[in-house]
């Protein structure tokens, strides 16, 4: 075999470095030229977010591999600085420009590997190139930001565009103390997941003091005498000395549209499971790519750094005749929001809305590893699934923990076609610390499986809003619970007294049962099913219905915490007249509503003007708070969030009745 090959790359990070390293690996007699337009090669684009954030201190750590290593352990060429402008495949050659010296040259090669990833869109709004504005994808631009952030301090960013990118700068960002608004076109952040579990990450955005502008979108941006002004749709406009776009990614074909390389209908060059291009002596890998969804079978764009490694693999092994093949993308990504991982894998709802796809859905809202043991936090696990098949077509998840375990563990099953039927027979690994006897996989596998066996039909949040005069609406927890807030018509009979009190129930009529997280639900549905009534359970329970029904267009609260924030320095709390807290409530054993519950226990028992401050570590908690204290007459002072945890300080009474409140009801109305 003749493995004097030559083989050209065009860009030297994820995908390029991947098959220059693989193609060193197969062949010590091939010549390997890497082209890399910028200074630096095999860096780590996923890091440079937490390295502006400083949780990353050194730079150098996000460098794996430098132009002198990967000549000296690979041999190597590698040229930095220097931008490859056209092929001939006619000839196979390539014409390449250094950078420093503007000198153009051509290179043969037996084989051409491209990896020239995908551009951040700038969109053409007037002030897109001004100084201050900044777009993230390799070192020079984290550089440039870091530089800014250090030695300008903003006082304000504004984050145009709210997926991963956006949300981890926001992150940084507001862990550099500045304050940050994020302005997203979109109702919802975060793009991948569906709107109810992007909910959940709005109530934590919020409460790290992210000002938060959905369904909003830049119009142009002017340079004021104090630095930038970011001109909004809704005709407002945001004062800032920073300004990231990060609205999204292009494929960089041009190069391959040049060479008249076939382009696929997404805009993404075309490759054959090989990740040969049209041409047989050219292939393409990473974000620059057209692929399959795995799901769907639909051409998808999805741009990630594990399927760009795993095609320059790809490619590599093909140009030395190892037959191999990329097995789709199924687009499993995760992203750290502050305290929150948000997860998916497979296909969302909304995307499988736009097929003819039949699907199912299931939420179930699990600790991530045993109650009983210290530290456990409760995650939202949605199953989506064929109805009729049980086949796995998409997972979401979203917690403080155990988040990348079980959107790993749903991945693996969808990439193995198992159905919810297997997931109840999974093994998998289990102590205290760690997980449950019944993983929350096991779990969403057991709810669905229950769903497609008819043990318990379930209905989802537009049917318990909707609900016609043949249908009453069940509320199964605890008055306690009933009180603290429940749907609108619902009526209460708790689980417990239910057997006693079914001749309370009509049973002409469809009943749809609701309890907290579905659990409750479900127990109800085996009763009332038993009993000849037709019935169906609120997925998820009054915890889905709150994340569907939640309104994030309302700009108040993000606004009232900044402004709390700057006069504190902590999010939410006012540092100047703290009131005078009378007892402290630790509630972080107990989930929603227990901590609410507690709080109003407690108030009870203490005079108007009085304060009480309150530990949870459930997320709705936080996001609830004070909402609950406005309905309920009372003063929410603010929030802290620290290590998951979240203490909330709450006076007795309304503003009106103590000087403190009045102060802090005066900041929030400002
Ligand atoms: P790239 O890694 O972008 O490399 C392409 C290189 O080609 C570039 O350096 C470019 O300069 C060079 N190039 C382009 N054209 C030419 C030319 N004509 N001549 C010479 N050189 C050229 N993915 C995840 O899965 N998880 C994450 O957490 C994650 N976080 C990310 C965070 C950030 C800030 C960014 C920017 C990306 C992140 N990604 C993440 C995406 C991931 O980095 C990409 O999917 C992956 O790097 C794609 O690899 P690639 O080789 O196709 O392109």
């Amino acid at each position: 075999m003749n493995d004097k090959k030559r083989i050209l790359i065009v860009g030297g990070v994820a995908g390029g470095a991947s098959a220059a390293a693989r193609a060193r690996r197969l062949s010590e007699e091939a010549e390997i030229i890497l082209f890399e337009r910028t200074r630096h090669i095999s860096f780590a684009n996923c890091g440079l977010p937490y390295h502006i954030g400083e949780i990353i201190p050194e730079k150098d750590c996000l460098l794996v591999q430098t132009p002198a290593a990967m000549k000296n352990r690979f041999n190597i060429d590698v040229r930095t600085r220097t931008e490859v402008i056209g092929i001939d495949r006619e000839n196979k050659m390539l014409t390449a420009r250094d950078l420093e010296t503007n000198e153009e040259y051509t290179e043969s090669y037996d084989y051409l590997v491209l990896s020239p990833g995908a551009a951040p869109i700038v969109p053409p709004i007037t002030g897109a190139d001004l100084p201050g504005v900044f777009t993230l994808r390799n070192i020079e631009d984290m550089d440039a930001i870091k530089v800014r952030v250090d030695k300008h301090k903003p006082s304000r960013a504004v984050v145009i565009g709210a997926g991963y990118i956006g949300l981890e700068m926001a992150e940084a960002l507001r862990t550099r103390n500045v304050d940050v608004s994020i302005v997203e076109l979109l109702p919802q952040v975060f793009a991948p997941v569906d709107p109810e579990i992007a909910s959940l990450l709005h109530d934590n955005l919020k409460l790290h003091c992210v000002d938060l502008r959905l369904n909003t979108s830049a119009k142009a941006i002017k340079e004021t005498k104090t630095g930038l002004s970011v001109q909004l749709s809704d005709g407002e406009s945001i004062d800032c000395s920073l300004v990231i776009m990060a609205i999204g990614v292009r494929p960089e074909t041009k190069l391959a549209d040049d060479a008249s390389l076939e382009i696929g209908e997404l805009k993404g060059i075309s490759v054959d499971a090989s990740m040969q291009t049209s041409d047989p002596f050219v292939y393409a890998v990473g974000d620059a790519v057209e692929v399959t969804d795995f799901v769907t079978q639909n051409p998808a764009l999805i741009p990630l750094a594990g399927p760009a490694n795993r095609q320059g693999r790809i490619a590599a092994d093909n140009i030395f005749d190892r037959p191999s093949t990329y097995r789709h993308t199924q687009g499993t990504a995760i992203c750290k929001v502050f305290d929150l991982a948000v997860g998916i894998t497979g296909q969302s709802e909304k995307a499988l809305k736009s097929t003819d796809t039949k699907y199912e859905k299931i939420y179930v809202h699990p600790a991530h590893h045993a109650g009983y043991y210290p530290g456990a936090a409760q995650m939202t696990l949605k199953l989506i699934f064929d109805p009729d098949k049980g086949t796995i077509l998409g997972a979401q998840a979203i917690g403080p923990k155990g988040i990348d375990k079980r959107i790993d563990v749903m991945a693996v099953a969808i990439r193995a076609g198992l159905t919810v039927h297997d997931l109840t027979h999974l093994e998998l690994s289990y102590a205290p610390p760690f997980g449950s006897a019944k993983d929350p996989v096991n779990y969403a596998g057991f709810v669905a499986s229950n769903v497609i066996n008819g043990d318990m039909p379930v209905c989802h949040t537009e049917d318990v809003i909707n609900t016609n005069g043949d249908q009453i609406l069940l509320d199964v927890r605890t008055p306690a619970e009933f009180r603290a807030g429940t749907i609108p018509n619902a009526i209460n009979i708790p689980l417990d007294e239910l057997r006693s009190r079914l001749d309370e129930l009509d049973t002409n009529k469809e009943i749809l049962i609701l309890c907290q997280v579905g659990l409750r639900g479900y127990l109800a549905t085996r009763i009332l099913k038993q009993n000849n009534f037709k019935c169906k359970n609120l997925t998820g329970g009054y915890k889905t219905y709150k994340a569907f029904t939640a309104d994030h267009t309302n700009k108040e609260p993000s606004k009232m915490t900044s402004n709390i924030q700057s006069d504190a320095g902590i999010c939410g709390m006012i540092a100047n007249g703290k009131p005078q807290v009378a007892y402290t409530i630790d509630a972080t054993c107990i989930q929603c509503p227990g901590p609410i519950m507690r709080l109003k226990e407690s108030l009870d028992t203490i005079n108007d003007g009085q304060a009480i401050a309150i530990f949870s570590k459930d997320p709705g908690f936080a996001a609830d708070i004070a909402g609950w204290c406005d309905s309920t007459g009372n003063t929410f002072v603010g929030i802290e969030t620290e290590n998951n945890c979240h203490k909330a300080t709450v006076i007795k009474g309304s503003p009106k009745q103590t000087d403190d409140a009045a102060q802090i009801e005066s900041r929030r109305r400002n």
